[in-house]
């Protein structure tokens, strides 16, 4: 017979399992939410594949999980027969973290247990949370058309929280699938229960679509204790949440329903979900996040919602379906019109895609419409989270451009603060008898803004002006050229035009001066040469003797400094 091979975790699974048991204990119950997800997630897979594989089945196409336990040797079995895994599955999937980001993300926590497990919560836990109640775990598992004795066992013990090692040997399973043994820590034997089991199910797993199986129980009277019966039962709802009539769907269905589709380990911010009719008929169910994930940022990690075409499942992350500006967005789309082996590529193609992500993007800025406007605290939050990703969607997404404006908020010389808080209508409501335009100034910091020289004529007349210091800001408003009618201009940009702002009297007496300093601007016009492109006396300043101005049709001077720090 093959010795079990011994293997050593990568040194974040280690680190990981350590930290989760102690910050997410308070939240234990958590283990059989991500392992039942995972069991759900097989049986999709495997759904997937076998689309135009139909031998995968294995003449038993109906997929179930199922959860038991054993008071006398304390375990609690997860088993599914979904896709399963070969023994370098397991080694890859149950031994790394595969996620990108990983490294960036161990480097940010602190060790503060609160604030760590957000995080944890996050980075999604996964598989590993099976540690919090379990010192052993067994992983009996073969992958779907693979032989019977081509399965593995996976085990991995571990002394107090510590687990170095884990080992794999070769296995016969006579059905495909998976089954997790969880041999349970010192005093967590309340987990032995029927009871206590089928109330964690209800309340975190209702809506997997799979049935979740678990034997029916009878009260023996002689023993005084419920016996486990032959008979199997149905714990769940095992239905799609989204095919449900909303008024059936509670609140929590929705929140255990968005935390299983997106590993978050926090209740969303808020979701819409709505059915469209019409040329193309889908169902969609899009969720805001209250905290922007670890890898926002991050340019390989895949962003998007999950598709499905009529209830099946057919793939994660279709970033197609949405904008890349609303990433941050998790939920799905199920479509009656798609066919069922729909790739990537023909995604890419697809006018009913178009028609999809139109329909998605209107919904999730309608939502945000209505954050902003009834839920005034939860928006701020959001834009604290997400403001820097939806302001790229001025360069992305032309059609809905003024209603991205419309959400955005920015620091002003109003409050004289870094806090985004002034939305344009807000500004628009604000501005002076006369003022035509809207006014910003983009700089490298939110002081720089304030103190900026450009601001002086605007600050003695009292007009608001926007203070922008964003690194992507200068980029985002070259595409904001109006809004509700009025011309967005930067107080650096070309001749400083205050339109009826201006009283006569000041205009004549800058021509008055322009004309009596006229040989001292020709001098230094002339000391400076090709260095600039004119010299002109203004009324733009009060306290500063002199300042750069870029012309109307050039690109910022903030913009310049970063193309040259790119190298461009
Ligand atoms: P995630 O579900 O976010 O991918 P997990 O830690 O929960 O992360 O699981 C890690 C991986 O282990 C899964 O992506 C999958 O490949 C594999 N896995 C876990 N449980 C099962 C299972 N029951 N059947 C097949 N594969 C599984
Ligand atoms: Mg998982």
């Amino acid at each position: 017979t093959v010795q079990a091979e011994k293997r050593g975790f990568q040194a974040e699974v280690k680190q990981l399992l350590h930290l989760m048991i102690h910050s997410l204990y308070s939240n234990r119950e958590i283990f059989l939410r991500e392992l039942v997800s995972n069991a759900s997630d097989a049986c999709d897979k495997l759904r997937f594949e076998a689309l135009d594989k139909a031998e995968l089945f294995e003449s038993d196409s109906e997929l179930k999980i199922r959860v038991a336990f054993d008071k006398a040797s304390r375990t609690i079995t997860i088993s599914d027969n979904g896709i399963g895994m070969s023994r370098d599955d397991a080694i890859a999937h149950l031994g790394t973290i595969a996620k990108s980001g990983t490294k960036e993300f161990f480097s940010k926590l602190s060790g503060d247990k609160q604030q760590d497990a957000n995080l944890i919560g996050q980075f999604g836990v996964g598989f590993y949370s099976a540690f919090i109640v379990a010192d052993k775990v067994t992983v009996l598992t073969r992958r779907a058309g693979l032989a019977a004795d081509a399965g593995v066992k996976w085990e991995c013990s571990m002394a107090g929280d510590e687990a170095g090692e884990y080992t794999v040997e070769p296995y016969t399973k006579a059905i495909r699938g998976t089954d997790i043994i969880l041999h349970l820590r010192d005093g967590e034997d309340d987990l032995l229960s029927g009871w206590k089991l089928r109330s964690i199910l209800r309340k975190y797993s209702d809506h997997i679509i799979q049935p979740i199986l678990m034997r029916k129980e009878e009260w023996n009277q002689e023993k005084a204790e419920n016996i486990l019966s032959d008979e199997e039962e149905t714990v769940n709802q095992a239905n799609a949440l989204w095919t449900r009539a909303k008024n059936d769907i509670s609140d929590d269905d929705y929140k255990a329903f968005y935390k299983h589709i997106s590993h978050d380990y926090e209740d969303p911010l808020a979701w819409s979900h709505a059915r469209v009719e019409g040329r193309h008929e889908y169902t969609q169910l899009l969720y805001i996040p209250k905290r922007a994930p670890f890898d926002l940022w991050d340019r390989n990690t895949q962003h998007g919602l999950k598709l499905y075409v009529r209830r099946v499942f057919i793939m994660d992350e279709a970033e197609k379906l949405l904008p890349h500006y609303l990433r941050f967005v998790r939920g799905i789309v199920d479509s009656a019109d798609l066919p069922l082996n729909v790739s990537r590529e023909i995604l890419q193609e697809s006018k009913d895609v178009d028609t999809i992500r139109g329909g998605c993007s209107k919904k999730v800025l309608g939502l945000l419409e209505d954050l902003a406007e009834n839920r005034k605290e939860d928006y701020t939050e959001f834009w604290g989270q997400f403001g820097r990703v939806l302001k790229e969607g001025l360069g992305e997404d032309h059609a809905n451009k003024d209603k991205i404006a419309g959400l955005l908020r920015f620091a002003s010389t109003h409050l004289d603060s870094p806090e985004e808080s002034v939305s344009l209508k807000d500004y628009i409501g604000r501005m002076k008898e006369g003022q035509e335009k809207i006014y910003y100034v983009t700089a490298e910091s939110f002081n720089a803004a304030k103190n900026s020289p450009h601001l002086e004529v605007f600050r003695k007349k009292g007009i608001e002006v926007l203070l922008l210091a964003d690194r992507i800001d200068e980029w985002a408003v070259s595409y904001l050229t109006e809004f509700d009618g009025k011309e967005v201009v930067s107080v650096a940009k070309g001749g400083l035009d205050l339109g009826k702002l201006e009283d006569e009297e000041e205009k004549k007496k800058v021509s008055e001066l322009a004309e009596e300093f006229k040989p001292l601007v020709e001098k230094i016009q002339a000391s400076l040469g090709d260095k600039v492109k004119e010299v002109r006396v203004t009324n733009r300043l009060t306290d500063s003797p002199a300042c750069l101005v870029v012309d109307e049709h050039d690109m910022g001077a903030n913009l310049a400094r970063m193309l040259k720090a790119a190298g461009q």
